[in-house]
């Protein structure tokens, strides 16, 4: 998620400035590199990172921003991001002080809400809750995110999507207020939740009781899965394209085509590109070798968007968020 207004980046690099964040409660970073902070490894640095040590300072730090109209972005684990070479201007949030990575869970035999906050790892989540016996995140398991990424993305697969048993989530707007948003006024799609600007500071997820033991093993099934089908070493973001919907399907019914078997036909899985290449366990996924570069991945994604919509005439959309100077898509 991104808050960026409409300015030139000259003109924010100049508003960015220790006054804005000195008498605050945070870690404050100029110039800071952002690639070792994503799943790439790779793209240029942030103007400014901060890392708040409380809710007070990213409220203040938010609205000084919003008031000054200088562009703010959330990094999570960085896991379905690319950052341009030349890096972001603005103000790169991180919620990883324990404040922001937080977990209140339900007791199982009541129908409580488990909120957990957005900076949290939510595959370490996902084992707690077996623990504790609480159903309904292991649908995610394997999937490297916080929870404020997940909710943004919607993250999920062939065993479910984060909005399964999400309940509610708790929004930071840009002018600092914090605002409760159920579910149902959210529109949470495929890969996507539409959010009003703001920066997601927890979820309320709607866990049910179950077995521990059955819930571990419905975990090590989806991991299994994703293990067996998905290059889970190699430096990525996961899938770079959204599974375009069939048009055979019908207006109706939402049922997607695989973006990697068409990938696949269209004969791309091993193509390189400088350091990028399409995995040869699955096309939709693109690698980069170490020390490469984010052009060549956008460079190569850019190659296997114009093949396919050659071979079949369909358009793919990119999944993965591109970080760049002029906003948050090259
Ligand atoms: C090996 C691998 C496997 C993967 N498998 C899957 C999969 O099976 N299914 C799937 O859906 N995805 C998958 N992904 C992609 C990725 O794991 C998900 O998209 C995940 O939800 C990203 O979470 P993140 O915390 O890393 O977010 P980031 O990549 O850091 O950020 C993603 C977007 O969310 C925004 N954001 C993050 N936190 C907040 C916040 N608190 N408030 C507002 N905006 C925020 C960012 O600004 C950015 O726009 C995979 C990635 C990798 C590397």
């Amino acid at each position: 998620m991104s808050i960026t207004p409409n300015l030139q980046p000259q003109a924010a690099s100049r508003l960015v400035a220790e006054i804005l964040w000195r008498d605050l409660d945070v870690e404050a970073t100029p110039d800071a590199p952002l690639g070792p902070r994503t799943w790439y490894g790779a793209g240029g640095r942030a103007e400014l990172l901060a890392a708040p040590r409380s809710l007070i300072a990213l409220q203040t730090l938010t609205m000084r921003c919003y008031e000054q109209a200088i562009p703010v972005r959330v990094l999570g684990s960085g896991a379905n991001l690319l950052v341009a070479e030349d890096g972001v201007d603005g103000v790169v949030i991180l919620l990883d002080h324990p404040v922001f990575q937080q977990a209140q869970w339900s007791v199982a035999s009541h129908h409580s809400l488990t909120r957990l906050h957005a900076g949290a790892d939510l595959m370490g989540l996902i084992q707690e809750s077996a623990r504790r016996g609480l159903a309904g995140l292991s649908q995610l398991a394997g999937i490297p995110a916080t929870v404020g990424g997940a909710i943004v993305m919607n993250a999920g697969g062939t065993y479910g999507d984060t909005a399964q048993s999400l309940h509610s989530i708790q929004l930071l707007t840009p002018d600092g207020i914090t605002r409760t948003i159920p579910k149902a006024d959210l529109e949470c799609g495929y890969r996507k939740t539409v959010l009003p600007p703001g920066i997601v500071l927890a979820g309320d997820f709607a866990l049910s009781p179950g077995d521990p033991d059955q819930i571990r093993d419905h975990i090590k099934e989806v991991f299994a899965y994703k293990s067996r089908t998905q290059p889970m070493a190699d430096r990525s973001a996961g899938c770079m394209f959204k599974n375009p919907i069939d048009p055979k399907a019908g207006p109706t019914t939402a049922q997607r085509q695989s973006a990697g078997q068409l990938i696949d036909l269209a004969g791309l899985k091993g193509t390189a590109l400088g350091s990028a290449f399409v995995s040869e366990r699955h096309g939709n996924f693109i690698g980069l070798h170490a020390g490469g570069s984010t052009n060549d991945v956008l460079a190569l994604a850019h190659a296997v968007q114009l093949r396919v919509l050659d071979r079949f005439g369909i358009r793919l959309e990119r999944e993965v968020v591109v970080w760049s100077q002029r906003g948050e898509v090259l």
